[in-house]
């Protein structure tokens, strides 16, 4: 059923160079790059803060390191120094790239001042629902306020929605789910308890073993919900002194319908009640345990996946595949969360055939964030252009913001010079991304055959100049 709107003018809200719709980590990255890069710019969350999953949804760890030595600096970096104390660096675990976790609370204010210290307009509490296209470009997106309808101007566009709301109402087209049955990654909710006597759980792995192997009889005769097995293992094991953000808790669904997403928040909220009764009776040291919180939203991995030049794909990432529009780097394992919300996930199975090789990394390209269709509009993070499985990788909060920062920069590029994002000078923007301390390295030579080839067939319009 469909009822006819009578048109009507919208008053323009704001206006600036550089319109980044999203303020999760890539979005952040982005607005910072550009406007750090000379471009006025305005960053427009739904939420009432910045941050995405990150600060949201209570996902708190970031990788840096293929292994054997740091390959994401940049932002990423800044990030981890500005946060301080906010900010541990676990030690590594064998066979697995070095880790950072963070105070969610306190990351939503050192974001806040990053984009602040940049000059970055950010208006919170503003969901972005049209985009306004004049001649094949965005000109504004429509957004919802407190007083009614109003439209956001700009030059260039940056969807970093995680959903790619932005590039799909655009009419970009966009994959969705598993090519097997169209599913997307299962969804997880983050909690995190308080009350916890770490010394009395380190002292009773026998318990843990046992309350372990109690959940997982109760889940088989369906007396208990789903969790991620290895996850729950280890907090049983011994969680560390301060308060942990638990993700073991999954469910299946469509992020991208708000009734269903509804239903399973509700779901998932219940099952982290169910773990915690069972743990308060069945394991010492969790007697007293109160659920501080859980996420604000779902964790979210998996929705839309706008189909842009370049399409990130599995070989790709195993293959640590090199590009000659690289704005940076990625190794993270093509790590897939049950689409039927079990809680499996191919990280248990984690070989070597899922990742880039030891001490190697893939190139993540431009031509991933570019489209065919909007000249004007990048789309960066989780829903830039990549396979189900590419995604898998890619998908990380520290490649996501290495994507921001260089669609970012070659955002404010495209304005200094007068070109599309398609058309900036590709050495230039690698020299500014270089200069502003990202890791860059092992760009194919501009004389390699191979890689003529392919710029030739994924990218016609990129200058090499
Ligand atoms: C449970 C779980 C565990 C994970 N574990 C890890 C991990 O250990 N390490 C890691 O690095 N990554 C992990 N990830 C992945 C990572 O958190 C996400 O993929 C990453 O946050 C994606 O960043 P993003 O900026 O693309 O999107 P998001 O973080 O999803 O941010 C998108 C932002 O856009 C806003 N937005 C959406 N639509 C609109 C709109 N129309 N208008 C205005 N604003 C809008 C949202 O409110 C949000 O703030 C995990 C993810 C989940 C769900």
């Amino acid at each position: 059923m469909f009822i006819n709107v009578p048109s009507r003018e919208v008053a323009v809200f704001a206006e600036a160079d550089i319109v980044v719709v999203g303020g999760g980590p890539a979005g952040i990255a982005a607005a910072v790059g550009a406007a750090r890069h000379g471009a006025e710019v305005i960053l427009l969350e739904r939420w009432p803060s910045v941050g995405g999953q990150a600060t949201n949804a209570l996902v708190n760890i970031w990788h840096t390191s293929d292994r054997t030595k740091q390959v994401i600096h940049g932002l990423v970096q800044e990030v981890i120094e500005r946060a301080g104390m906010a900010m541990q660096r676990l030690a590594n675990y064998p066979n697995r790239p070095e880790t950072h976790e963070f105070e969610p609370g306190a990351m939503r204010i050192v974001f806040h001042r990053l984009l602040k210290d940049a000059g970055v307009r950010t208006i919170c509490n503003i969901a972005a629902i049209e985009s306004i296209i004049e001649d094949d470009r965005i000109r504004g997106v429509l957004v919802d306020t407190k007083i009614g309808r109003k439209a956001v101007l700009g030059k260039i566009f940056i969807d970093a929605t995680g959903d790619g709301d932005i590039a799909a109402n655009a009419g970009v087209p966009f994959a969705y789910g598993r090519d097997i049955d169209g599913k997307v990654q299962g969804m997880t909710m983050m909690f995190r308890l308080c009350g916890l006597n770490p010394q009395k759980i380190c002292a009773n792995p026998k318990e843990a073993d046992r309350v372990l192997a109690l959940m997982k009889d109760l889940r088989k005769d369906g007396q208990f919900p789903p969790f991620m097995d290895f996850a729950a293992n280890s907090y049983l094991h011994g969680p560390r002194p301060h308060i942990v953000s638990y993700n073991m808790c999954p469910v299946a669904g469509n992020p991208l319908d708000e009734e269903d997403l509804t239903r399973v928040s509700v779901q998932a909220r219940e099952q982290v009640q169910q773990y915690v009764e069972l743990w308060r009776r069945e394991m010492p040291g969790f007697e007293h345990s109160e659920i501080e919180q859980t996420g604000f939203s779902l964790g979210i991995r998996e929705s839309r996946r706008i189909i842009g030049f370049k399409t990130l794909d599995r070989q790709m990432v195993v293959n640590a595949a090199k590009q000659p529009d690289a704005i940076g780097h990625g190794f993270w394992m093509v790590d897939i969360h049950d689409p039927d919300g079990s809680g499996y996930t191919t990280w248990c199975d984690r070989g070597e055939d899922s990742m880039p090789p030891v001490g190697d990394s893939y190139h993540i390209p431009l031509g991933m964030c570019l489209n065919k269709q909007i000249a004007n509009l990048a789309v960066v993070g989780r829903c830039a252009s990549s396979t189900h499985e590419g995604l898998a990788s890619v998908r990380v909060q520290t490649h996501c913001m290495v994507m921001g920062q260089g669609a970012g920069t070659a955002a404010a590029l495209a304005l200094e010079s007068d070109v599309n994002m398609t058309s900036v000078d590709i050495s230039c923007l690698q020299s500014r991304l270089i200069a502003d301390n990202v890791y860059l390295h092992d760009i194919p030579k501009r004389s390699d055959k191979f890689n003529k080839q392919v710029r030739k067939k994924m990218l016609p319009q990129l200058s090499t100049a």
